[in-house]
């Protein structure tokens, strides 16, 4: 078959397959687009940045030990109550959904052009994105990373000048926990599954890490740890949706 017949045929399965699974709203089941104007618009957006350590979004005094500040600023798009907002998380993560992709950059354009604060990050000369990668077991079976596609969506849309890095691998743990001493550290270590696996810059730059939710941030101080034990000094996190 000449390339073009290939094409044609590509093309015909596409439109075949349009027929057979045309696309509708991920929320509200709308026929005609994988998440509709109107769902996107009422998604409800979170204009104040959560507390970094516990995800609280009221002013306090956050009373978690030491050890678990480790991440210097938390921003969150939205809220894992929001249906909205779920419905294309849940989507993407447990359906393999990455037609949603192109919505997700769409919020987060949307959440960048209303956003009044100035980012954390404001300020920093580099910064680099890293994904909160997943298990990798739960990567094989879903063929693809949906932090790493989420952070992708957010450097096009927020952070366009931060280069996309891999620093970090997710495996086994590597500090066991009788080597750290102090008591905080050792409550705060409980998962240690990150490392970094790349020689990183003698003054390594900030570092934004992604993911698709904050719930107790247990993964996400996990890598912070391991960056900064690696000397990175200060350490963002960027997630769709805050809460359980
Ligand atoms: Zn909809």
């Amino acid at each position: 078959m000449t390339l073009l017949g290939k094409i044609w045929n590509c093309r015909l399965a596409t439109a075949a397959l349009d027929v057979i699974f045309p696309p509708h709203c991920a929320a509200c089941r709308r026929a005609g687009s994988w998440f509709c104007a109107d769902c996107l618009s009422k998604v409800e957006l979170a204009f104040k940045d959560p507390c970094a350590v516990c995800g609280g979004l009221k002013t306090h005094q956050c009373q978690a030990p030491e050890g678990l500040r480790r991440i210097d600023a938390l921003v969150t798009l939205g809220f894992y109550h929001d249906p909205r907002l779920r419905a294309v998380i849940h989507n993407l993560k447990y359906n393999g959904a990455t037609c949603l992709i192109p919505s997700v950059k769409e919020l987060l354009a949307h959440y960048r052009n209303l956003r009044r604060d100035p980012w954390p990050w404001t300020g920093e000369e580099s910064m680099v994105i890293q994904p909160l990668i997943g298990a990798p077991k739960r990567i094989r079976a879903r063929g693809f990373d949906q932090a790493e596609l989420i952070s992708e969506a957010v450097q096009e849309t927020i952070v366009p000048w931060a280069k996309r890095v891999s620093w970090l691998q997710r495996g086994k743990s590597v500090t066991a926990q009788a080597d750290l001493k102090d008591q905080n550290l050792r409550r705060a270590n409980v998962l240690n599954v990150y490392s970094v696996s790349a020689t990183l810059p003698e003054k390594p730059p900030a570092v934004l890490l992604v993911d698709d939710v904050f719930t107790t941030g247990a993964t996400m101080r996990d890598a912070a740890r391991t960056l900064r034990l690696s000397g990175v000094e200060r350490v963002y996190g960027f997630v769709l949706a805050l809460g359980k």
